[in-house]
């Protein structure tokens, strides 16, 4: 159910077989999962998932490619509660290992907030990333074509934006490089640095090779209407015209929560075997956070392979399991 203020304190008295952290694709998925294997399962999502600003999800069997992200979200709640599983609109700050079970420390309301904590036997960090855009005066106007024809995802939307003209924005020559797979689907690729960064010599070479072209001129605004952007605007005044675009500066990941746990990492990306679990034998990661594709389709097989290991782990030790073991 979903936890009001009254529910909290029945809550925070009993231990969970798992506390998910983040009511995205992945930890919607693990915890439908969880449910089914009769585990008490607590979902803790502050909300905004990377997957709510997807538009359309085009890449997953079954469904319809124009599904938007919300409808997703929507019914994997739905089916979640269905289940039986408990979910809390909170913002989880920290977690404390206690040996054979983890206090997790949540915040819980935006305004007037109080902190709470619960118990857990296992933990799922399904908590996500969330990408950096270009900065612009007036960011209402980044978001007004964010995630409908301006991408963040080459591998998502790679085909969407075949033999058009695309405006690369990116913050490094380390992000710059998304632009040479990107040269799979179409040849009219525009580079923007905005400045931020130096077009060495060995980039600017493989970007001439291939007939790129480099703007370092800050932008003022993207220009288009109803969602699709059909260009962009420089301080000095000269539009550039585009087809689509491509972001590519980095993401914010959300794992703050987890970073007194030294857990095994690759860059930002959480390391897990092969089931999920990560270099803590009680903290599993699933979905954007982990090492991996950033996709649905293995957001979600992440939750149902997290879930089962720790269906596996708790049969170890309770072969017939009951709801009060
Ligand atoms: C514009 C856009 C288009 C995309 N298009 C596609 C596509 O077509 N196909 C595809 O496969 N993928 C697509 N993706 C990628 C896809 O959205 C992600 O790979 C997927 O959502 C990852 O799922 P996740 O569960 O790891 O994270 P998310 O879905 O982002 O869920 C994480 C959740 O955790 C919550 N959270 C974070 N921190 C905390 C905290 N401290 N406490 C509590 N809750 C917290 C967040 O608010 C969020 O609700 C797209 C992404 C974007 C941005």
């Amino acid at each position: 159910m979903k936890l009001t203020k009254q529910d909290i304190q029945q809550s925070t008295a009993k231990v969970y077989d798992t506390i998910v952290v983040g009511g995205g694709a992945g930890g919607l998925s693990a915890g439908i999962y969880l449910q089914r294997y009769l585990l008490d399962t607590l979902i803790i999502d502050k909300g905004k998932a990377r997957s709510f600003w997807m538009q359309e999800l085009h890449n997953y069997l079954g469904l319809p490619p124009d599904t938007p992200g919300r409808s997703l979200l929507r019914q994997g709640k739905e089916h979640y509660l269905s289940l039986g599983g408990d979910l809390l609109d909170a913002y989880e700050e920290e977690i404390f290992d206690e040996g054979e079970t983890l206090t997790v420390g949540v915040k819980v309301g935006r305004t007037k907030s109080k902190y709470h904590t619960f118990r857990t036997k296992y933990l799922i960090a399904a908590s996500g990333i969330i990408d950096y855009l270009p900065a612009l005066d007036n960011m209402r106007n980044v978001y007004d074509y964010a995630g409908y024809n301006l991408h963040v995802c080459l591998i998502c939307d790679g085909y969407e934006m075949a033999d058009k003209k695309v405006g690369v924005f990116a913050s490094s020559a380390a992000n710059a490089e998304v632009i040479f797979p990107l040269g799979w689907f179409t040849n009219d690729i525009t580079l923007f640095t905005q400045g931020l960064f130096e077009v060495n010599e060995d980039l600017r070479g493989k970007l001439e090779t291939r007939g790129y072209q480099v703007e370092s001129t800050p932008i003022k605004q993207l220009v288009g209407q109803e969602h699709q952007m059909t260009g962009v605007e420089l301080i000095d005044e000269r539009v550039v015209e585009l087809e689509t675009g491509l972001i590519s500066m980095g993401s914010q990941y959300h794992s703050t929560y987890l970073d007194k746990f030294d857990l095994e990492k690759q860059g930002n990306n959480l390391v897990t075997d092969k089931m999920a679990r990560t270099s803590h034998k009680r903290i599993f990661a699933i979905g954007d956070l982990k090492v991996g594709l950033n996709q649905v389709v293995i957001a979600v097989a992440d939750g149902a392979l997290a879930a089962t290991q720790i269906w596996r782990d708790v049969r170890q030790r309770i072969p017939h399991y009951t709801k009060s073991a």
